[in-house]
């Protein structure tokens, strides 16, 4: 790495488990190169699954079952705190405005990170709480970046033509990726990270997925599609996409001008 790493980077997110999912490796390597992780998680998670595997929980016990989930994981990752704002699960939108902008926004001010890391606009996946996290961050950073100016707001991304493989319904920044992490010293831990959040199917099925891809050869994974996708990563190796294990994140502040021919960055 030739750039020095950021002092502090702030992730805020909707669930516990979904900083992981999307930087878990990231986090990692950060943490491990001297930045001072922190992660904001606005509700816990309550509605979500019952446990997997012999792990059966009660509705009433699981949103402080998966906070202390979180702790355990962010603790193993690295990161340096995390700060459990306990609303509802799928409750963020029933909120009076700007409750929650105004809780980021003081979190901001307390820890004034150099980077800031939320969702993009559908939120990755379209979850209402999700959607509320990154508007209310990125109203947060609009007020924030008044007192700390070189500050940097970057949303989750992944490569337009895996967006598009997949059928996911993103906004045009989180298929704009402008900075790759490259996790291949992390990855794994990312995969312990997911596996401990045991009382969530999802973070067991992602946990799979990567272990599946990154485990062999990668590509296998595309099936059919196989020959299809490393022919796109070789006509897009120019920009700086690779088949390592990556992390894909937008700047959205400061914006960035024609991202489509972008040359991603390789760190923060
Ligand atoms: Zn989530």
């Amino acid at each position: 790495m030739t750039s020095k790493p950021p002092k502090k980077i702030l992730l805020i997110f909707a669930h516990p488990d979904d900083e992981t999912s999307s930087c878990g490796g990231t986090i990692s390597k950060y943490s491990k190169l001297g930045s001072e992780i922190f992660v904001c998680t606005a509700t816990n998670g309550n509605k979500g699954d019952l446990g997997t595997g012999d792990l059966v929980l009660k509705r009433e016990e699981l949103g402080t079952f998966r906070e202390n989930e979180e702790k355990a994981v962010l603790k193993f990752l690295g990161a340096k705190d995390v700060i459990q704002l306990g609303y509802d699960d799928q409750g963020l939108e029933l909120l009076d405005v700007p409750i929650l902008e105004n809780q980021f926004f003081d979190i901001l001010m307390d820890i004034k990170p150099n980077i800031v890391i939320t969702f993009g606009e559908r939120g990755f996946s379209g979850h209402t709480d999700h959607i509320q996290a990154h508007v209310n961050a990125k109203n947060a950073f609009g007020k924030y970046v008044k007192f700390s100016p070189e500050s940097k707001l970057l949303y989750t991304a992944m490569p337009r033509f895996f967006a598009e493989f997949r059928n996911m319904d993103l906004s045009e920044d989180e298929k704009s990726p402008s900075i790759a992490i490259n996790i291949s010293s992390t990855w794994e831990n990312k995969v312990k990270a997911l596996r401990m959040y045991k009382s969530q199917n999802d973070a067991q099925e992602i946990a799979k997925m990567f272990e599946e891809m990154y485990s062999s050869d990668n590509f296998d994974n595309f099936g059919e599609s196989k020959e299809i996708i490393i022919g796109l990563f070789n006509s897009l190796k120019k920009f700086g996409y690779t088949n390592n294990p990556t992390e894909y994140f937008h700047q959205a502040y400061p914006k960035l001008k024609n991202y489509s021919d972008i040359v991603l960055s390789s760190n923060f």
